[in-house]
Parts: C-alpha cells; structure tokens; sequence
C-alpha cells in the first residue's frame, strides 16, 4: 500500500507542464536561443576562502589524526559557535538553540515534525509551494490567507498553530518590514501559535525598515523558528548547509524533544560542507558574497526598470532576487508564459504554481546572468514596439 497523501502534492504536475512545453518547443526549434528568467538557483560560483576552506578540509579527511566520521547531530561546534557569534547572540540565542542542517528545504518540511498532527497550518497564497507539498507528504493539512495588495500576508481571524512565513518572499520578492512582522508575533502570542520564518534571502535585505532577523522583534523568542541557508546568499545549492533556531522560550523542553527526534531522523551535514560555511564569516568571504548579491540586485533594478518600461506591474526586486509581474491585457501566467515561449523564447515561471492567487502573474528570477536580463529586457522592449 502506497502513501496516498503523496497524490495531494501539487507543484509536480505544474512544473512538469511547464518543462514539458519548454522541451517540446525545444524539439522543434533547435536553432532558438532561449534564455530562462526562471531560475531559481544562483548563477555565481562559490567564492575563493571558501574553495580554500574546503581543500583544507579535504585534507583533514586524508590523515589519521584529522579525520572525521559521523559528525554531532545538530552541527560542529565550530559552526554553531560561527553563526551564534556572528549572527545570534546579540539576541540572546544560544548555541544549544541551534541546528546545523544540509537545506532549508529539508527544514522547513520537517519542522512539522515538532508538533502534533492536527495542529492547523497557515499559508500565504500565494506560497513557496514547498510548504504546502511537505505538509502533505507528511499528511498534514494546510489552510490560506489572503495577502494584501503588497502581497503582505493578511492576519486571519482565527486561530491557526503554525504559521509559515518567507521574507525576503519567493515568489513574489518583496520583504516584510518590522512594522507587518510585529503583527503577525502579536497574533501569534495571542493565539499560541509558532511562526516559521524562512529567512534564507536574508543577505539581500537592502531596505532599513526590513529586518535581518525575526528575534530583532519583541515578543518573537516567545514563538518563532528562524530558518536560514547558505544556498542563496553563498552559492551553496550544491553543497548544502542550512541552520535553523528553535527558542527555548516557546515551550520549556522543546529543545531536550527536538533533539531526540533529530538524533533519530539526521546524521548531520557534512564536515566539508561546515568548514565550508564557518569559513562564511571570514571578514574577505563577507566581502565577496556582499559583491555577488549586488550584482544580482543591480540585475533585478534592470530587469524591474525594463518590464515596467513594458508597461507591467512589477512587485519585489529590491530586497530579493526575484520579482512578481502582473501580465497584461488580461492574459493568465499561463498565457504570459506561453507568448514569451513561443514568441520571444523567454521561459518565466507562471504563478498559479505558487497559489490560485498566483494566476494573471508569472515570477521572474535576477539570479541569472547580467547579458541575458539585458537581453531578454531588450526583446521585450522590441516586441512592444512591434505590437
Ligand atoms: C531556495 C529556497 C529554499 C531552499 O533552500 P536550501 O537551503 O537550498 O534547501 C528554502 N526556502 C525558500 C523560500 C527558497 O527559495
């Protein structure tokens, strides 16, 4: 007998929609150029110290007196100590708060681990469809909340028990301001609820009023899990390491439970990959990865400035590497997607993926490379032209 909740994920069937018309075009027109502003993984290779950090770590594995098996379930302590002294402590985390993983996308699924099977769960819509396709790997029943015309998430009035929030958001791009993340920790310790902040784009936050950290908010060591990866911020989609705080201050014992569970269901990641991510700090590494989010950035102001000189509606981009255009003239996502196939070869990702709401949107990425924005900005400003 299969697990029957595994029909209820959703997002396999879109996205196969979507490479499925990618290929067929293809097929048929081998000579076109096509240029995806779709991507979701970062186009930047990892940075120099890093390389070094690693090759050094490589060695450590060559030699009897360095080598490492298995490594402490919830990370070395050398990283824990990394990312609590650098990015932590001056909440007043501690390193038993903690976990080192291998990806945000494990975490953010296996969190619903932590609590009971018919705690409620509430998502925006639209959604990182991660979310909603973990919980109901795991059979866990989700519900949504609409967003407001920012595309902020409006606060139900009822009760839920978790709640999933993304900020800097994918997909749409846009960053929650202290002001809307105080609302939503009120909610929460009204209704004892736990917010899951996916805050993996934390390194693109540019704007003052947009916090780096969810416990910059009073009330929010009292009920919120932050998530954070090096994937985006330093080209670790490959490599994988992830990290993630559990306050002690949600519920006495909560960590002596978690750890029990993850001493049971994770090996840790690996000893490469954490050398690899204590070597982040590093006042040169800081420096690079800053240069590299700003060029994806300075991609995104090019690609914002170009559609909206299109004549779009586009959201985010300032503070995230991704962007929400409303298309045009009445057309669906899947419309938009289809004419920018067929006619410009331009893949965008059409937004029903990520929500009904998502539907006369599609989501375009600044992670890719400089020369194909500046070229995709300049078909779409010919065609208009044309028409
Ligand atoms: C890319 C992404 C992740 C996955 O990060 P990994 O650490 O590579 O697993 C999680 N959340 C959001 C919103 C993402 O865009």
């Amino acid at each position: 007998m299969l697990n029957k909740d595994l029909l209820q994920m959703e997002t396999k069937d879109v996205y196969a929609s979507v490479m499925e018309k990618v290929n067929a075009f293809k097929r048929e027109n081998p000579q076109a150029k096509i240029i995806s502003l779709g991507i979701g993984d970062v186009s930047k290779p990892i940075i120099r110290p890093i390389i070094e950090a690693m090759h050094q770590a490589v060695e450590d594995l060559a030699s009897m007196d360095t080598f490492k098996g298995y490594g402490g379930y919830y990370g070395y302590d050398f990283l824990r100590e990394a990312i609590l002294k650098n990015e932590y402590q001056k909440y007043g985390i501690t390193k038993d708060e903690i976990y080192v993983s291998d990806g945000t996308k494990t975490d953010s699924t296996s969190i619903l681990e932590l609590f009971d099977k018919d705690s409620t769960i509430l998502l925006g819509n639209p959604t990182y469809p991660i979310y909603r396709d973990g919980a109901a790997a795991l059979s866990r029943k989700v519900e949504y909340t609409t967003v407001d015309e920012d595309f902020v998430m409006q606060i139900p009035d009822k009760k839920y028990d978790i709640v999933y929030i993304c900020s800097p958001n994918n997909p749409v791009g846009n960053a929650y301001s202290k002001k809307d993340l105080a609302k939503w920790i009120d909610y929460a310790l009204k209704n004892k609820a736990v917010i899951v902040f996916d805050n993996v784009y934390q390194g693109f936050v540019r704007s003052k009023d947009v916090p780096n950290s969810i416990y910059e908010i009073e009330g929010a060591k009292n009920c919120a899990i932050e998530m954070r990866s090096f994937s985006k911020v330093a080209s670790f989609t490959g490599l994988r390491c992830s990290y993630y705080v559990v306050p002690e201050q949600i519920c006495k014992g909560i960590n002596v439970l978690w750890k029990r569970r993850t001493m049971n269901r994770f090996n840790g990641a690996s000893y490469v990959a954490q050398k690899a991510a204590e070597a982040v700090y590093l006042p040169e590494s800081q420096k690079l990865i800053k240069e590299n989010i700003d060029y994806y950035l300075e991609n995104a102001r090019i690609l914002k400035e170009g559609f909206e000189k299109a004549g779009y509606k586009v959201f985010g981009g300032k503070d995230a590497p991704f962007m929400w255009v409303k298309s045009k003239d009445q057309k669906t996502g899947w419309q938009m997607f289809d004419y920018y196939l067929n006619k410009l070869n331009i893949i965008v990702i059409p937004g029903i993926i990520f929500g009904s709401q998502g539907d006369n949107y599609v989501r375009i990425s600044a992670l890719g490379q400089r020369e194909e924005g500046i070229e995709c900005i300049e078909r779409i400003l010919k065609d208009e032209e044309e028409n």
